[in-house]
């Protein structure tokens, strides 16, 4: 199964875990510098939803920033939910519109933190799922033999239809960068993007962790997946990452 990589300094990652687990994927916990280089090597990295201020205290105190910049470059997959779109974010304005400091970057974006307002801004909504075509991708990965499984051996059903997405303290992604995707829209506003120099990069501006709704994580793991795959036609030549 792929081995993703949680970061567990703060947030929701049990959350993340959980919906890892249930689609298969073994996961690791990160909690400082050396766990970002474990044996055998992460294929996939998670970023949960908390505050992104508090997590970027952390990964600079604890060093880890540095090396998980080097990962997302070197091709890494990596998911960042809420408080983790914002640590992937290569521009970061405060809920006043100040610029505030960019965690990790990867993700052509700005991003304004806060963007809906205080907590009691937080809502629920629905909206469409993917785009056809992007759902089919990541339906056929986690139909395919090689899908992961979890320890029963089996892997939890995807759901159909809308996607419920829940905003607490939401950001907002302003501006899109040219090589950046739309995935998931509400009201107009993208929630869902995939970008990063090798299309690595996935961020929601909503919590798919809190749901119950795999088919984020499955789309995820399809990109993990996906690029597993290519390292394997390359020879192996992806193993340093
Ligand atoms: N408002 C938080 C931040 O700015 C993000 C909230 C969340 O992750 N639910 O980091």
């Amino acid at each position: 199964p792929p081995r993703i990589g949680v970061l567990e300094l703060h947030g929701d990652f049990a959350e993340h875990t959980a919906m890892l687990r249930a689609r298969g994927a073994e996961t690791v916990p990160l909690r400082c510098a050396a766990d970002l280089s474990p044996t055998p090597p992460l294929d996939g990295l998670v970023l949960p939803g908390g505050e992104s201020s508090t997590m970027a205290i952390l990964l600079d105190a604890l060093s880890m920033a540095d090396p998980l910049r080097g990962l997302i470059a070197g091709g890494l997959p990596v998911f960042g939910t809420c408080a983790g779109a914002i640590l992937l974010s290569d521009e970061v304005v405060g809920k006043g519109g100040e610029a505030a400091s960019v965690a990790l970057g990867g993700l052509d974006v700005a991003t304004r933190r806060n963007g809906y307002g205080t907590q009691v801004h937080s809502f629920e909504a629905e909206t469409a799922w993917l785009p056809a075509d992007v759902a089919a991708d990541a339906d056929a990965t986690t139909t395919a033999p090689t899908a992961a499984t979890d320890d029963a051996g089996a892997v939890a059903p995807l759901p159909t239809g809308p996607l419920r997405v829940v905003l607490i303290r939401a950001p907002i992604f302003e501006r899109l960068g040219p090589g950046v995707e739309e995935l998931v829209s509400h009201e107009g506003r993208a929630v869902m993007v995939r970008g990063g120099s090798q299309r690595q990069v996935l961020a929601a501006t909503f919590h798919p962790e809190l749901t119950g709704d795999g088919r984020v994580h499955a789309l995820f793991l399809g990109m993990v997946d996906e690029r597993r795959r290519r390292l394997a036609a390359d020879g192996g030549g992806g193993k340093k990452a």
